[in-house]
């Protein structure tokens, strides 16, 4: 391993500066929390580091172990990340083993040691915890182990600062995406999904999009009341999120309208999951305060046309769900009849019952 010396406070500068230009370009969270790994575990000259995002909305918090490697998630509270973050407060253990706060079972199972740990609460502008960052194993410059001190604490102070605004920069990115009662994404967060996932596939690369909307919504609300219509929006958008790849996006485009954006699937394969989807949601009874309430949802399946915008291809696609709708709901339509041909009744979708 290429263990540098301390960096001098030019070196310093110069990384930063590099992290700072990066960090603010980047859109993506995993890239974020890994440049802000990096560029800490080089400031205090650790073996290893990791920073801890605290997902306040699931309770736990979670590290990055490697850029397209799983994260590992553990409870809010555990461990000596959260007790650094319930207590707003650094900690520096050089002797973790006689830490009952540090947890060894990790180690164990690793085979690694852990020698000294410095965690530190990365916080927002009003001050609140929102992250930590933890330094594992201090290297002294001759390369033997060393302990962490203030010196530390100060070079990764200046790293927290600068990682707690750009970690909130990004959060408040986000959530400008984000539909707050389902916690899928928005119309906006669409739209910079398919910037980012179905307009940089290759020519040949096939991909599709699903709309599907709730069939009388309206009734919902007028029957059962309008906290009973938001319970039944965030069950079909939690159906429709657990449904779906982690390639595939989900997406609140309006009221009670939904769609879902397919890489790598054909219209036939986007059917199936829509027939899916159909039904799940057909059988599916959804228990407000007491009540049962059941729906159904309609569906427009299309593939996407890489010529077209993204407000096209939508287009296309609500033409479908729009025809589903008029031909009596409850249905996938990835087909439209010729214009001129007459109109049945009886347009009938795959009927393609896999579970
Ligand atoms: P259709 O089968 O043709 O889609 O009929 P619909 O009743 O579902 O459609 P319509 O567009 O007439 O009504 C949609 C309703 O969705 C009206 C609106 O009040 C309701 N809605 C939109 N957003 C929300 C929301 O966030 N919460 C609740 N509870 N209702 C919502
Ligand atoms: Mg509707
Ligand atoms: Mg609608």
């Amino acid at each position: 391993m290429d263990q540098k010396k301390y960096l001098s406070s030019d070196e310093l500068l110069e990384k930063i500066f590099y992290y700072m230009s990066r960090l603010f370009e980047e859109k993506e969270l995993s890239t974020t929390l890994f440049l802000l790994t990096d560029l800490g575990k080089a400031l205090v000259n650790s073996d290893r580091a990791s920073f801890w995002f605290w997902d306040k909305r699931r309770h736990v918090v979670w590290t990055l172990a490697a850029l397209g490697i799983d994260t590992i998630t553990i409870p809010e509270n555990s461990g000596l990340v959260g007790a650094a973050m319930s207590g707003n407060e650094i900690l520096i253990i050089n002797d973790p083993y006689n830490d009952p706060r540090f947890n060894p079972a990790v180690d164990k199972e690793s085979g690694y040691v852990t020698k000294s740990i410095l965690t530190m609460p990365v916080t927002n502008n009003e001050g609140k915890v929102i992250g930590a960052y933890q330094a594992v194993n201090k290297i002294n410059v001759d390369g033997s182990d060393g302990e962490f001190t203030e010196e530390d604490v100060k070079r990764l102070s200046l790293a927290t600062a600068f990682c707690g605004r750009s970690l909130e920069s990004y959060m408040l990115y986000n959530e400008a995406m984000e539909d707050p009662l389902t916690g899928l994404r928005n119309r906006r967060g669409l739209h910079a999904h398919y910037e980012r996932r179905i307009a940089t596939l290759r020519i040949f690369e096939k991909a599709s999009i699903i709309m599907c909307d709730i069939d009388h919504f309206k009734r919902v609300n007028d029957t059962y009341g309008h906290n009973a219509g938001d319970e039944v929006l965030k069950f079909v958008a939690n159906l429709l999120q657990n449904s779906i790849r982690i390639d595939d996006g989900a997406f609140r485009w309006g009221g009670e309208e939904f769609i879902l954006l397919l890489p790598h699937k054909s219209t036939a394969e986007a059917v199936v999951l829509a027939e899916r989807l159909r039904s799940l949601i057909e059988e599916s009874v959804i228990t407000f305060e007491g009540t049962d309430i059941k729906v159904t949802m309609s569906f427009g399946v299309s593939e996407i046309n890489p010529e077209l915008t993204t407000e096209e291809n939508v287009e296309a696609v609500d033409a479908k769900l729009y025809y589903a709708k008029e031909h009596g709901r409850n249905r996938v339509i990835s087909e439209l009849p010729d214009s001129d041909e007459e109109e049945d009744d009886s347009e009938e979708q795959t009927e393609n019952s896999a579970q």
